[in-house]
């Protein structure tokens, strides 16, 4: 059941910010002997965020590592905004905003890890998975029933674009 605090922070959210390994990615990184890397991301996280974008949400991707598999995923959910090598996340999220002419009350942050701590606290909606680290936990607004990489992200899409009734009208395509 939704409460009243968590609907008021829901209805301003503009922009979904995502940390990469353990949020849109189960946090297992594949290591090839040729220095190349294979992540492991969710389909139904991905067609969540083109759902996002059709309802006029702005995506960004923050991450501390910087890898080849993150910046072609993004391109292929059309993700605008992909912020990688990025250890310290409150200043880059920050510029972001900035640029786009918005404020953390406009952010929904999800991250798993410490190096979320900043910009989680102070996101208008801030998220940690279901297996985030539990420093992690006890900063955000609310914590996901899915784990990273299996289906966190598209809950919270879900999570906000219902508390809008923005989900219904996004549905009506695949009625018959
Ligand atoms: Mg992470």
């Amino acid at each position: 059941m939704m409460d009243g605090d968590q609907a008021r922070k829901l209805a301003g959210i503009r922009m979904l910010v995502l940390d990469v390994d353990g949020v849109l990615t189960d946090g297992g990184i594949i290591v090839h002997s040729d220095g190349t890397e294979s992540k492991h991301f969710h389909v139904q996280d991905g067609h969540g965020i083109k759902l996002w974008h059709r309802a006029g949400g702005i995506t960004a991707v923050v991450s501390g590592r910087t890898s080849g598999p993150t910046e072609y995923r993004a391109r292929q959910l059309d993700i605008a905004h992909v912020l990688q090598g990025q250890l310290d996340k409150l200043p880059a999220v920050e510029g972001l905003l900035r640029q786009l002419g918005l404020g953390w009350e406009h952010a929904a942050v999800m991250g798993d890890d410490v190096l979320d701590i900043p910009i989680v606290r102070r996101a208008g909606f801030g998220v940690a998975v279901a297996n985030a680290v539990s420093e992690l936990k006890a900063e955000a607004d609310f914590v996901t029933r899915h784990l990273g990489g299996h289906g966190a992200v598209r809950e919270v899409i879900e999570l906000i674009l219902k508390s809008s009734g923005r989900w219904t009208a996004l549905m009506e395509r695949y009625e018959r």
